[in-house]
């Protein structure tokens, strides 16, 4: 075995959404394409990469902690920070924390080779914070984490203005990538064995294909789902100004795409919205819940809340709590406002206490619960696909997702191995989250 020097040795520690995940998976794959060796502890590598997230709570303060842990393992160590927070903080970083050599956000991935080079050199303040020439990320080699869901990119940045969210700032504005390098790419997971594929984007539905093609979001979607070998198409996360009807009109047609939507409403109360400046009213989202429920399949639906935002009075807050009784989500995930820098929402009166906001999340959680519950038992007695993705061996059971996205564990033949096959199982018990079965096969 030939032994790898630990200054060409990496170790990577990821925080926050799923784009911050799929971006360290093609971290890793440039710089394993550069001949670096991953390895588990940052004890052992000689380079050190942080992937931060600044989207809620004291996200910087957690980080310039966690630079502290990593100093105390340092001599002779690069240390790099780079997502979210290195975007927001920039050089700042150098100064509180001088053991840091590189500082880069997410849109200036595209030059981690260069500066990979300017970091072998010696050189101890490595910066990439521009969105100048932004574009996307398009990687040879991408090493994904789940052998069988695979994360793809369609597009990167976020231009809405939603006045509490740092994502702007930090990720920068919108890129689509071609459809002919995602198409490309959904062509080569196929091959390698991918069955199931998830588009990611800060904003999906305003894909728009640069190039001469000129595909929306719809056809994007039905032609991923329409290459040979996919059988699953996910894709999050949807804005509902710009969710439009014919995403739905390919769910139908193509089988092939999940019939689960997730669409963040953040608020049932258009004083709110206004205030969040989501561009959308109450009646306007629903609307494209309406186009969701009168789907020939029945189409999960799912969340994004927050509570507490500057303002919310009990009214708006009930508001919303009517809002999950008129939709009937399958699941949501919800969050106590969190003031961000540089957003317009700090700037607004009347914040809210954190103890009426942890009430408030409380309540919010309690009432989705009863819910899921209801609606999860409606499933007992249906027959599911579900897509095998691991074993619970201490249970007896084999982990399945569903088309709509549930977890369906099942008891099911063991002298096989069932990870990444398709199944129909029937559902014998249900609870909030999850769903329990058995497989006939
Ligand atoms: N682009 C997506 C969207 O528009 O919903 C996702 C953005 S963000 C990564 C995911 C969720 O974090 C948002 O939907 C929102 O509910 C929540 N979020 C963003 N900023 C927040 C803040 N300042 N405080 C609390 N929650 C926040
Ligand atoms: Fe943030 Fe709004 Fe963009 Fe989502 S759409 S990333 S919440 S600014």
């Amino acid at each position: 075995m030939i032994e790898i020097p630990v200054e060409k040795t990496f170790y990577i520690e990821t925080f926050g959404c799923q784009m911050n995940a799929h971006d360290s998976e093609k971290v890793v794959g440039t710089l394993l394409a550069k001949g670096y060796a991953q390895v588990e502890t940052p004890e052992e590598a000689g380079y050190v990469f942080y992937n931060t997230c600044s989207i809620r709570d004291k996200a910087e303060q957690k980080v310039f902690n966690r630079l502290q842990n990593f100093k105390r393992i340092g001599k002779g160590k690069v240390f790099a920070v780079i997502g979210c927070v290195a975007q927001q903080e920039g050089e700042k970083i150098f100064e509180r924390a001088p053991h840091v050599s590189l500082v880069a956000g997410s849109a200036s991935y595209t030059k981690l080779p260069e500066m990979l080079v300017q970091l072998e050199a010696g050189n101890k303040r490595v910066t990439g914070l521009s969105f100048e020439g932004a574009e996307a990320f398009d990687t040879p080699f991408t090493r994904r984490d789940n052998p069988h869901r695979a994360y793809l990119t369609i597009i990167e940045g976020c231009d809405k203005n939603c006045s509490y969210c740092v994502v702007p700032f930090t990720r920068g504005p919108e890129r689509s990538r071609t459809s002919a390098s995602v198409i490309d790419e959904a062509t080569k997971l196929a091959e390698s064995g991918y069955t199931e594929v998830q588009l990611l984007g800060q904003n999906v539905n305003s894909y728009r294909d640069p190039s001469a093609a000129g595909w929306d979001f719809a056809t994007l979607l039905d032609r991923v789902g329409s290459v040979p070998g996919i059988r699953r198409v996910r894709f999050t996360t949807s804005h509902p100004r710009d969710f439009v009807k014919p995403i739905i009109d390919a769910i139908d047609a193509n089988p092939n795409l999940c019939n689960h939507v997730h669409l963040p409403v953040q608020s049932g109360s258009s004083r709110v919205l206004e205030g969040m400046q989501r561009l959308y009213t109450r009646e306007q989202y629903m609307e494209r819940i309406g186009w969701m429920k009168a789907a020939k399949r029945p189409i999960a639906i799912t969340t994004d809340i927050i509570v507490g935002f500057p303002g919310e009075t009990e009214k708006d807050f009930e508001d919303t709590l009517d809002l999950l009784d008129e939709v009937q989500y399958d699941s949501l995930f919800a969050f106590k406002y969190s003031p961000r820098p540089n957003t317009a929402a700090l700037q607004m009166g009347d914040h809210i206490s954190e103890e009426e906001k942890v009430r408030r999340l409380t309540i919010l959680n309690e009432r989705q619960r009863a819910i899921q519950i209801r609606r999860n038992s409606e499933l007992i007695g249906a027959v599911e696909e579900v897509h095998v993705e691991g074993r619970h061996k201490s249970l007896g059971q084999w982990i399945g997702r569903t088309s709509q996205n549930l977890t369906l564990n099942f008891t099911g033949p063991e002298d096989v191995d069932l990870i990444g096959t398709y199944l129909p199982v029937r559902v014998t018990r249900a609870s909030a989250y999850s769903l329990v079965g058995e497989s006939g096969r």
